[in-house]
């Protein structure tokens, strides 16, 4: 018989995964090939995926369907140019974390992380943590950073782990969702996390960590039940992101404030906002006095746009030259 579950952890081969009917924790395995549209993937499966599943006599489980994934979060696979990574599937929200100091903020990497949720329509909360450590440029930074994201529809909240500021809040945003949690670390997300529900005990590590066996023990996620309602699906630090699974039309579209602002370029939604003529999206950069527009296009949102595009081309390009 075929049992329901959901998958709560993954470490390579094995699968934790909880059925819904007990909620019993069941090992499985899996087999057979999976792939996403025509990318292949370093993980068949992803935490937060629902799949059926057979318990062989040994007590171990055996994976044989996954349920159509309502959506997905995945990044370039950190060693294979081509492939895709699922860092979790079926999630409800995501959640950046995020400091202007300790370490210093790297700006574009917001960015960058909302590339990955937004072609899957994931709402995206960014959270700004250590505020006992800003000063007055710092404080300044931040509000310049709110401005830009929320004007553009993405929730910002600014919080400290130490002294509890913003943590109502922050619970208030995980409550009875799944989020899938995230940022570089050092950050402090899992003191933030710690914070407002001390029972559970992220995983710290970054990238760098290995397992004995030469592999990246932090490559995988993990859900979490809160419980104050809510699960959160950790996943490792992340250092650096590239898109090189995207084409650079896609980027363009996924920049949502360039995306509704292209109606007006003469291109329309095939314009990709650099020299073409009649760009909607570079008029109202050089028409506007501030670095944030009327219509909320930002010289920051911009110029990571076109580096993006840039590591992009010049991988194609590479690669076509490789392949003549
Ligand atoms: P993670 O790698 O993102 O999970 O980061 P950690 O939670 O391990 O925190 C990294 C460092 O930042 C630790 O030394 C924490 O004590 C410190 N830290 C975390 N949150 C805060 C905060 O809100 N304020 C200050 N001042 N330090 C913090």
């Amino acid at each position: 018989i075929l049992i329901k579950g959901r998958v709560i952890k993954s470490t390579g081969s094995w699968y934790n995964v909880r059925r819904l009917d007990s909620g019993e924790i069941v090992k499985c395995r899996i087999v057979g090939k999976f792939r996403l549209g025509n990318m292949n993937l370093t993980n068949p499966v992803a935490v937060g995926d629902v799949v059926e599943f057979v318990v062989n006599e040994d007590g171990f489980g055996m994976i044989k369907k996954i349920a159509p994934r309502v959506n997905y979060v995945a990044r370039q696979s950190p060693r294979k140019l081509h492939d895709l990574h699922l860092l979790a599937s079926n999630v409800d929200q995501a959640m950046l974390f995020v400091t202007i100091v300790e370490p210093h903020l790297k700006q574009g990497f917001i960015d960058r992380f909302l590339l990955m949720t937004e072609p899957q329509d994931i709402p995206t909360i960014i959270v700004f943590n250590k505020s006992d450590l800003y000063d007055a440029d710092d404080k300044a930074i931040f509000n310049d950073m709110k401005t830009i994201y929320e004007k553009i529809g993405y929730s910002v909240l600014l919080i400290s782990a130490i002294t509890g500021e913003g943590l109502e809040d922050l619970k208030n945003v995980l409550k009875d969702k799944i989020t899938l949690v995230s940022g570089q670390s050092g950050v402090g997300k899992s003191s933030a996390v710690n914070a407002i529900q001390a029972q559970l005990i992220l995983k710290t590590g970054d990238i760098s960590d290995y397992s004995g066996k030469g592999q990246h023990t932090t490559t995988f996620a993990e859900m979490f039940e809160l419980d104050f309602g809510g699960s959160l699906i950790d996943t490792p630090g992340i250092k650096t992101l590239a898109f090189n699974n995207l084409q650079p039309m896609d980027v363009a579209h996924n920049f949502r404030e360039f995306f509704i602002l292209s109606d007006k370029c003469k291109f329309g939604s095939s314009c990709m906002h650099r020299n073409e003529p009649g760009c909607a999206v570079k008029a109202a950069l050089t028409d506007s006095e501030d670095s944030l527009t009327e219509l909320g296009i930002s010289e920051l949102r911009y110029q990571n746009y076109l580096k993006i595009l840039e590591e992009i081309e010049d991988i194609n390009y590479w690669q076509r030259n490789k392949e003549a």
